[in-house]
């Protein structure tokens, strides 16, 4: 059964057995949502929650759903009060009863909106991401089996205490580990480090290990979020740009440095007058692996750097540093003591 409103409501259908669990769905845009627009030259956000929903066939043979329009935005337009709205609704929902719940939006932030909403999630239920790479109205769209698998996997037991997971083509990321690896592939997902969570056979979940590893979820902000520079280190720089976000008013600085946390001479130099100024993280562009601790001693290194007073991001993603930062900061941690955040929240724990 869809049911459209956000309050819960007794099936209205006979057919529907009692047991079956209620998940609750809400959108908010991205491709899986679009439609063409002549007026645009392309396709844009326009289906709402309930039409997705009732879009993919047997859905309603697999949980009650309860559906809610958010937003219809592309990802790239989404923002931090956008996710603290889709969290606040989150946690109504599984608080009114739902197993589990899904929110689908635009692929293209999802690494990013889904490693947020985890840093927040406090409850065991399920909390699914999804999207599509293909409109509805494309041949072998895959919204339709995305938002199904989503369900799915929301109201399986084994997906409980797992955090924010992502589900897209039939496979579970966790969000610390998921990135946006293909822009246009409908297999755009992949998780280089952690490995996938589960992948889906015949509609079932199959959990490669037990339960997960999670940080401690972090207090609600309690200012408004502050502005975190992310700086790509690139060949030839001496660090000017970084020093220019600093300097044009950001909080913290994140730097995506070359390999395992390295930068040029100038940019080192660079790094070490804006410590004193703001926190610094040092995390690596490279597609997967962690920052150096101990490794190399030269100038620009991971071990120069960290003398210099700035914070190395080990396995995080730059994007995910940068979104981490943020939400320390916004939740209270002074900038003198980013360093200790960073690593207690690096401590992980089954919960
Ligand atoms: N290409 C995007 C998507 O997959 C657009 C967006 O992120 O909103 O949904």
């Amino acid at each position: 059964m869809i049911d459209s409103s956000s309050t819960p409501t007794t099936p209205a259908m006979p057919s529907i057995p009692a047991s079956l669990p209620t998940v609750a769905v809400a959108s908010l845009g991205g491709t899986i949502s679009m439609t063409p627009s002549e007026a645009a030259g392309g396709v844009v956000p326009t289906l709402d929650a309930t039409q997705l929903a009732r879009s993919v066939p047997g859905l309603a043979e697999v949980a009650v759903i309860r559906t809610t329009s958010l937003r219809q935005l592309p990802s790239a337009s989404l923002g931090y009060d956008d996710l603290m709205a889709a969290l606040a609704w989150a946690e109504q929902e599984v608080e009114a009863g739902a197993s589990g719940v899904v929110l689908t939006q635009g692929t293209d932030t999802l690494e990013e909106t889904a490693f947020l909403l985890d840093l927040f999630w406090k409850s065991p239920a399920p909390l699914i991401v999804t999207g599509a790479m293909r409109a509805p109205q494309a041949a072998g769209a895959d919204g339709p089996a995305n938002l199904l698998a989503a369900v799915r996997t929301a109201c399986h037991p084994d997906s409980a205490g797992r955090g924010v997971l992502v589900v897209m083509n039939d496979t579970v990321h966790y969000a610390r580990w998921v990135s946006k690896s293909d822009a246009l592939a409908v297999q755009a997902f992949a998780s280089l480090d952690g490995g996938v969570a589960a992948r889906l056979v015949e509609g079932r979940p199959t959990y490669f290990h037990g339960a997960a590893m999670r940080a401690q979820p972090l207090p609600r902000p309690v200012r408004a979020w502050p502005k975190v520079a992310l700086v790509t280190a690139v060949l030839g720089d001496d660090g000017e740009l970084a020093e220019m976000a600093v300097t044009g008013g950001y909080e913290a600085l994140v730097v995506a440095a070359q390999g395992a946390g390295h930068v040029s001479f100038g940019y080192a130099q660079r790094i070490g007058t804006l410590t004193s100024r703001v926190p610094v993280v040092i995390a690596s562009r490279a597609a997967s692996g962690s920052t150096a601790s101990q490794t190399y001693g030269y100038v620009g290194s991971e071990i120069d750097l960290a003398r210099r007073g700035a914070h190395l991001s080990g396995w995080l993603s730059p994007l995910k540093t940068r979104l981490l930062v943020t939400a320390l900061l916004a939740s209270g941690t002074a900038a003198g003591d980013l360093g200790e955040a960073l690593a207690n929240w690096s401590k992980l724990t089954r919960r």
